[in-house]
């Protein structure tokens, strides 16, 4: 990708942002309800208050047409989207015409740039940047406070932390511009990037929880099941109440050794076990032990409290809040037992899934929490109850709105060869439903009404294949 370029309009933004903190004005900065939106709102809260200016901030599950005029009427000078905002260029220039606005953003955007100069697209995307590998959100965001203020490297690890949460290294290692924060926080030894094994729980769970949780890649036999968890574990010689974090050097690399086996043992897929041991960033800011110390249990702390509704908590915990750390800390469990309670759902019930020619999709109904379909969807993957080459849906009803239900759409590298794009297919379908929809080619997510299922189930096979045929005319 186009590194200059890309840091040009992250320049321009921060211009923005600066020149409206000179002014007094208010920054109202509004960002997405997971990991990275969280760090990437925390991430422009810091770097405001760092140059003396004051903010105003909110974490939303999505933008939609009312947000945006909810936002117009609160009548701010200047506005900042993070994580969010790209799928929504047409309504910002419509309800936010009068006013400054900067999207610092990674999600595919609608166009390459807005057409007005007071409203800047910070997106690597335009500049050959893929959205979901090579920066995130948080990253963004983090660009856009280093042009803002050098000293704003010292965010490094906080970027990193939503990356993570993203999924951003989900095949082991981070790539392209991740990997220019990855140097900052070297340089200013606030971060360490070491090859360990890539679950959930380095810090804070013992090693039988570690591996009963994983879920992405899945361990068979082991996910799900916390007493298999520590038979196995036993028998290769360890002490299933140990953290990972306590294990010498020589005992991770047994471990690891142990995990690869029993993965090739059991035919996991190649990929799954390219990505069981890879890149790990650890963060001394934190005692080893602390969830934050680790970027992967830090972006679950951040999720859990983003799912329940309370993404300001997280906020709070990445400016450094020990009270709202402990707060959070309650959380997490019931976070964790869910995931494992929807896996099993989704395991047990797969026959119910639709399969059509070009997708599944899989109807949970109130029995999976919609904040939680995306996991579930990923799991269905993880777990081998799909053709890997086949997109997988699974809808729930909307906790808001009953007549609506939510969906995440999700897939793998090889089901994006062959020329689906989940994020257009799901805009087009939304569009079709009278919901709103879009997202990543992998990864994806739309809300509609809910007696529209089955046409959602048709519209949804019937734009996936032809992307298919569309896709091979531009080859051809
Ligand atoms: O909203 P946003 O861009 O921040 O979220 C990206 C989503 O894509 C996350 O839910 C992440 O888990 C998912 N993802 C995925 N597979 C990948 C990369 C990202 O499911 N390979
Ligand atoms: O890394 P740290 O030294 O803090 O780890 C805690 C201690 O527990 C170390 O002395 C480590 O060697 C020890 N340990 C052990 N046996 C294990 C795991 C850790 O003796 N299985
Ligand atoms: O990994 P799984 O549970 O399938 O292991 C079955 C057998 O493989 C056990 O007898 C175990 O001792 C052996 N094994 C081994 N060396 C490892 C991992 C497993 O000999 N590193
Ligand atoms: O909601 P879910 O986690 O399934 O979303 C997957 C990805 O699609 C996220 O990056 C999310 O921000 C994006 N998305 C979007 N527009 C929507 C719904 C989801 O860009 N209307
Ligand atoms: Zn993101």
């Amino acid at each position: 990708m186009d590194r200059g370029a890309f840091l040009e309009r992250a320049r321009e933004g921060a211009e923005l942002i600066r020149m409206h903190i000179e002014l007094g004005h208010t920054i109202r900065i509004v960002s997405h309800r997971d990991a990275d939106g969280i760090t990437a709102g925390a991430i422009l809260a810091r770097a405001v208050a760092r140059e003396g200016g004051t903010f105003q901030l909110s974490i939303v599950k999505q933008v939609s047409e009312e947000l945006i005029k909810d936002l117009a009427a609160e009548k701010h000078r200047i506005y900042v989207f993070s994580d969010l905002g790209s799928g929504s260029m047409g309504l910002i220039e419509k309800y936010l015409e009068g006013a400054t606005v900067v999207v610092a953003d990674h999600h595919p955007p609608e166009r390459d740039g807005f057409s007005t100069e007071s409203h800047v697209l910070v997106n690597p995307v335009p500049f050959g940047a893929n959205s979901v590998r090579d920066l995130s959100g948080s990253g963004v965001s983090y660009f856009v406070a280093r042009e803002m203020n050098e000293k704003n490297r010292d965010l490094a690890y906080i970027a990193l932390v939503g990356a993570v949460g993203d999924m951003q290294e989900i095949d082991g290692t981070f790539h392209g511009m991740n990997t220019d924060i990855i140097d900052d926080g070297k340089n200013l030894s606030i971060l360490e990037v070491r090859k360990e094994l890539r679950l959930f729980g380095r810090e804070s769970r013992p090693l039988r929880q570690m591996l009963a949780y994983s879920t992405n890649p899945e361990i068979p036999e082991v996910t799900g099941d916390e007493r298999k968890a520590i038979e196995w574990l036993r028998a290769k010689g360890f002490d299933p109440d140990m953290r990972y974090w306590q294990l010498r050097e020589e005992e991770k690399r047994k471990l690891h050794d142990a995990l690869v086996i029993h993965l090739i043992k059991h035919g996991a897929p190649k990929e799954a076990i390219d990505r069981l041991i890879g890149d790990v960033v650890v963060s001394p800011l934190y005692p080893e032990g602390d969830p934050r110390h680790e970027a992967r249990e830090f972006a679950t702390l951040l999720n859990a409290t983003g799912r329940l509704n309370a993404g300001t908590l997280g906020v709070a915990i990445c400016l450094g809040d020990e009270d709202a750390y402990r707060r959070a800390w309650k959380m997490l469990d019931d976070y964790k037992r869910e995931q494992i309670e929807a896996r099993k759902f989704i395991i047990q019930n797969w026959s119910m899934a639709d399969e059509g020619e070009h997708a599944y999709v899989f109807y949970a109904g109130r029995s999976i929490r919609d904040t939680l379909v995306g996991i579930a969807a990923n799991i269905a993957i993880n777990a081998g109850l799909v053709d890997p080459e086949k997109p997988v849906v699974v809808l729930a009803d909307s906790d808001e709105d009953e007549s609506l239900v939510k969906g995440s759409a999700r897939t793998t590298e090889r089901a994006l060869e062959k020329g689906y794009h989940l994020g257009d297919a799901l805009r087009e379908v939304a569009e079709k439903l009278g919901g709103e929809g879009g997202g990543h080619a992998i990864a994806a997510g739309i809300r509609f009404p809910r007696d529209r299922i089955e046409e959602f189930i048709k519209l949804f096979n019937e734009a996936l294949g032809r992307q298919l045929r569309e896709g091979k005319f531009s080859e051809g």
